[in-house]
């Protein structure tokens, strides 16, 4: 059986900076030295199922576009560093997807994202020896819609499973949804896209439901220090978050998505890969960062206490 998954998505270099204060509108602040780092939602849940995937003989691949710039050499090479497949990614002229962020001293971020390469990856980047042993495809939507739409038409004709982390959320055309047999929310995402409030486990599970109606297989809502819930045809229920020393919570929703992505793919039930990635999310909970944070399988499986 096909043990591999593939993202389809985003990589961005993450440009950090510290601040006083934000800036208004007009305003000039000083920061401190800028942070370089690899990013994007795509390359991160890439990066992250290729390190929970290890030993598990589960892989992963991603198809994406970089820049012709510096950052895009330099994000090939991060997502290679952390196991990836990267082979299928094309370097096309202009600039990398470059997130802006500046941090200050509350903690509150303010991101610019700039798509640069990220937005020329169309339907006519999707051929049909990508999907050649594929189990399942990943997805967010840092991309643009047609080609997450696109994809998810092929996989389902192809019978691959089709996972969207709906993240930066936007309405999802009917199509789309008809064809995903996962939807990963987390509760801001949920809300907008059940219309009702997102807070607790009763509420996250309306949510599912209503959602789950619309024609996904199974509906997935990351609820941070309050778990998880999930509604599928054959089961419905809730996760408590593991118990860790939170230092930053940047990566878990893309560190929780990769594992669940690899361990559906190496043919666990859903509840055993949910399972998988609560833990997953909760060890990258515990360091620093988006790609460095992310947990390798024997960390996961030593927190889940097997
Ligand atoms: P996002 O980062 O996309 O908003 P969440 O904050 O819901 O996603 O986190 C995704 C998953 O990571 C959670 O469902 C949980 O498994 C884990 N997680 C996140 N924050 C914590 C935390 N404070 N303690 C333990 N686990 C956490």
């Amino acid at each position: 059986m096909a043990k591999r998954i593939l993202v389809v998505g985003s990589l961005n270099m993450d440009l950090v900076v510290n601040v006083a204060r934000h800036p208004e509108p007009g305003d000039t602040v000083l920061g401190g030295d800028v942070g370089t780092f690899p990013g994007g939602k795509g390359a991160n849940q890439a990066a992250a199922a290729a390190k929970a995937g290890g030993g598990t003989g589960a892989s992963a691949a991603m198809l994406g576009l970089v820049g012709t710039d510096s950052y895009g050499s330099t994000l090939l090479e991060s997502l290679a560093k952390a196991g990836v497949d990267a082979r299928a990614i094309q370097q096309t002229s202009g600039p990398s997807g470059v997130a802006l962020i500046a941090v200050s001293e509350g903690g509150e971020n303010t991101i610019i994202v700039s798509p640069g390469a990220n937005g020329r990856l169309t339907p006519e980047h999707i051929s049909d020896d990508l999907f050649e042993g594929v189990a399942l495809v990943l997805m967010q939507l840092e991309i643009p819609l047609e080609t997450v739409q696109e994809v998810a038409a092929r996989s389902r004709a192809k019978d691959v499973a089709v996972m969207l982390n709906a993240a930066p959320v936007q309405t999802l055309p009917g199509d789309l949804v008809a064809n995903l047999s996962y939807l990963i929310l987390n509760e801001g995402e949920a809300a907008f896209l059940s219309e009702t409030s997102v807070s607790d486990e009763a509420s996250a599970l309306a949510a599912a439901r209503a959602l789950r109606e619309r024609g996904v297989g199974a509906v997935v809502i990351t609820l941070g220090a309050q778990g998880v819930v999930w509604v599928s045809g054959a089961s419905e229920g809730h996760l408590d978050a593991h118990q860790v020393e939170v230092v930053d919570t940047t990566a878990s929703g893309d560190a929780f998505c990769g594992a669940l992505a690899v361990c559906l793919a190496d043919g666990h039930s859903l509840e055993e890969a949910l399972r998988f990635a609560n833990a997953a999310g909760a060890l990258a909970a515990t360091k620093k960062g988006a790609q460095p944070s992310l947990p390798e399988a024997r960390d996961i499986e030593r927190l889940l206490g097997s």
